[in-house]
């Protein structure tokens, strides 16, 4: 194991986070693929191997505290190269994972990976979020919605919302700097029966810097009114 490694390992031990050598060795293949299709289609503007290590993967782990023993399926809206949800499917190996995104060329990425890494608990689904969850009837059919750099907060839930069943949760990371973007979901939280229950803060060094980030826990209260999720032009035009 590299001494960086090692020591990025030990510190989400700290946080009751423990990688086995399989989860190591799936996340270290992880890592050799998206250098190697980096090159040709764009995945990730990080490529320092410790960086990947603690940008990408250590960053996404942190949202394991937040995933309970009850929390079976979980869906993670726009995916990119899989962050979070790809990660937290190597450390989940018995719960299912759907990752979504808008831009295919990504998905064929990830589904290398998925074969390659022999992984049995992920699906894939290509489409914009605010569509496919009434194209597939996805409506409420998700215990926890996670989601990493997606878009505005009010934006976004918009977005996530529907997926999550009632009672179940949102997971989304952001920077430290969200208490403005949480002011402006206020209506937000409200028309789509959501209540932010906590935000986490948490940070980590890499090359002599801290990276301050938090993690918000949002529960759906109630059902998801139909006329949401609206249509793009609608969201982006008058973000709820
Ligand atoms: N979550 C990944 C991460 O943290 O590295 C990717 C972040 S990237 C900045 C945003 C991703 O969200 C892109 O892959 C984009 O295609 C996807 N995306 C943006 N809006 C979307 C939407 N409405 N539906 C599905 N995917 C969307």
């Amino acid at each position: 194991m590299k001494k960086f490694t090692k020591f990025y390992v030990n510190q989400l031990k700290n946080e009751n986070i423990e990688l086995t050598d399989d989860m190591l060795e799936k996340l270290e293949k992880y890592k050799d693929l998206l250098l190697e299709w980096n090159e040709k289609i764009n995945l990730t503007a990080i490529t320092d191997e410790e960086e990947i290590f603690v940008k990408h993967f250590v960053d996404c782990l942190y949202c394991a505290k937040y995933i309970t023993n009850e929390d079976k399926s979980i869906i993670d809206v726009g995916t990119g190269a899989g962050f979070p949800g790809l990660v937290l499917a190597i450390y989940f190996p018995d719960k299912e994972f759907t990752l979504l995104d808008a831009l295919n060329k990504r998905l064929i990425f990830l589904e290398d990976v998925i074969n390659k890494l022999g992984l049995k608990n992920v699906k894939l689904i290509h489409g914009r979020a605010e569509e496919i969850v009434r194209i597939e009837d996805l409506y409420e059919k998700y215990d926890v919605v996670v989601s990493r750099a997606v878009a505005q907060l009010p934006i976004l839930l918009e977005y996530i919302s529907p997926y999550i069943k009632v009672n179940g949760k949102c997971i989304v990371m952001k920077g430290d700097n969200v208490d403005e973007e949480i002011k402006l979901s206020s209506n937000a939280l409200k028309v789509l029966n959501l209540k932010l229950l906590r935000k986490n803060l948490y940070s980590y060094n890499v090359k002599n810097e801290e990276y301050k980030r938090s993690i918000l826990e949002i529960e759906k209260i109630n059902e998801t009114q139909r006329k949401y999720p609206r249509n793009y032009g609608k969201i982006k035009k008058k973000p709820l």
